[in-house]
């Protein structure tokens, strides 16, 4: 009994504190920790709604509404917020313990009418918190009673999404009200034997808006007429000019509309827009393509090529010197990040498009850490790293958290780890650099307005990655060998 008891953290000794804290870097702690499987530790993920927010930013005057709790809505605002560095306007519903006894439908009613009174959106954005997914909530039956009561008006568009929490990551979210939104606006808008001309691009969840904004310029390089669609580039990124204003930029509504009628859909996330590609091929005229994430150059290579190949447009002098730029810079800097060994951790569309990279760059992707991830996924990865003789060795780890990586840091060390601000802590406790990319980045400034996507993604990334190792060397070596040129 004695044993079980509970000390105060008071009464630990220094001396059991630092027992603990070298046991925890030991491989009979990592057997231990890898044989876990009722509890997630800091899990690499967010939840559902987060991810379903974020897609309703993409849309011109969208107002994005959680029916369900408060705190939920303040932490997914919080963390836009924190990331971006921008306001993050959305509304909550706060349900309370009576909604979870009787039901969210009075909360909804409230809420509505009230956001719709006051800040005059386009659209709202319907999505849920775990309560109401748990109490089951009719949303659909609910959004109908408020208009027939007219507490909104009914052209009103409300397109709504479930997005339980305990199941799925934002990635999930984001697909499901990401087709909602469309399905919603293009209700009855197709039209026979219509083609708008136009290419609809689906980034997916990303939180780079660099990277929009790198599309963007691609496509006008090639004069490739196009709807980027859920464009947060302006939404998340709005210039600072001393007004306030709730609903900057996104996807223009009408444009959106107009997917049903497009001459193409590409997505360039496999994993984040399942399900929207899903109706896209069943419900719009144009051909629908899934591209990888344009990361490195043999990706971007793909990208353009099939946009060329799709329009019948040539590849523009202007992209062929920017290639050309990208593949100088990497011959430069290739000897900074040959054979190096990379942990990643992320969403997977974002981890397919960083191995592949890392492999272009003849280094090595060591540990590949998705918290949660298909079987789809670890097989179309291992096609990849098999791919290359830099992916001999390196190891795929799926349905792992963040405590597991830090396990897998501590016994079997990397160079460097490469993923978003919740890395720090396992990077610090093992003394391994750490480079920010996916998302949330809150420590530190600017790395979502750089593109990594594209020709300049490639040099932004490889740039970054090559001067942390030359910073190190700087930092750490000894007077002898600290020289001029590296
Ligand atoms: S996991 Fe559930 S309770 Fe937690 S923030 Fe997300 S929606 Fe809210």
């Amino acid at each position: 009994m004695s044993e079980c008891a509970i000390k105060k953290v008071t009464e630990i000794s220094g001396e059991e504190v630092k027992k603990i804290s070298e046991w925890i870097d030991t491989k009979e702690y990592a057997e231990k920790n890898f044989a876990r499987e009722a509890l997630v530790i800091n899990p690499a993920h967010a939840c559902q709604p987060l991810g379903a927010q974020l897609a309703a930013y993409g849309f011109e005057g969208t107002l994005p509404f959680v029916h369900g709790s408060q705190g939920c809505a303040s932490y997914y605002r919080s963390t836009f917020n924190r990331h971006f560095r921008e306001p993050a306007p959305a509304v909550s519903d706060a349900m309370t313990e009576d909604g979870a006894v009787f039901g969210g439908q009075n909360n909804l009613f409230e809420g509505l009418e009230n956001a719709y009174t006051l800040y005059k959106p386009k659209m709202t954005a319907i999505f849920t918190s775990c309560m109401p997914e748990v109490i089951g909530d009719d949303l659909n039956a609910y959004i109908k009673n408020a208009k027939q009561k007219e507490l909104i008006p009914a052209d009103h568009p409300t397109p709504y999404a479930n997005t339980p929490s305990f199941s799925g990551t934002h990635i999930h979210g984001y697909d499901a009200m990401l087709k909602a939104i469309l399905a919603d606006l293009s209700a009855g808008k197709k039209a026979e034997g219509k083609c708008s001309g136009k290419l609809n691009l689906l980034p997916g969840f990303d939180g780079n808006v660099g990277n929009l904004r790198e599309y963007k310029k691609i496509l006008a390089a090639l004069e490739i007429p196009y709807v980027l669609q859920a464009d947060i580039s302006d939404t998340m990124d709005s210039p600072l000019d001393g007004k306030y204003n709730p609903y900057p930029g996104g996807t223009r509504l009408e444009d959106a509309a107009e997917i049903v009628n497009a001459k193409a859909t590409i997505s360039l996330q496999k994993y984040s827009t399942l399900n929207t590609m899903k109706w896209v091929k069943a419900e719009c005229s144009g051909s629908a393509d899934v591209l990888p994430l344009p990361f490195g150059v043999k990706k971007t290579d793909q990208f353009i090529l099939k946009l060329s190949e799709l329009f019948d447009k040539p590849i523009p002098e202007s992209l062929k010197a920017e290639r050309g730029h990208a593949v100088d810079a990497m011959t430069d800097a290739h000897q900074y990040l040959h054979n190096k060994k990379f942990a990643l951790f992320g969403d997977p569309d974002y981890l397919l498009g960083l191995v592949s990279f890392l492999l272009e760059m003849g280094a090595r992707p060591y540990h590949i850490l998705c918290s949660r991830a298909s079987k789809k996924f670890t097989k179309e990865m291992q096609a990849l790293i098999d791919e290359s003789p830099y992916g001999k060795g390196c190891n795929i780890w799926t349905n792992k958290d963040l405590w597991h990586l830090r396990s897998l840091l501590a016994t079997d060390p990397v160079d460097m780890l490469i993923g978003d601000t919740h890395g720090k802590f396992a990077a610090r406790d093992t003394n391994t650099p750490h480079l920010r990319v996916g998302f949330p980045i809150i420590d530190r400034v600017n790395l979502h307005r750089s593109p990594i996507v594209g020709y300049s993604g490639a040099i932004n990334l490889l740039t970054q990655i090559a001067n942390k190792f030359l910073d190190i060397k700087d930092d750490t070596c000894e007077d002898r060998f600290f020289e001029m040129m590296r």
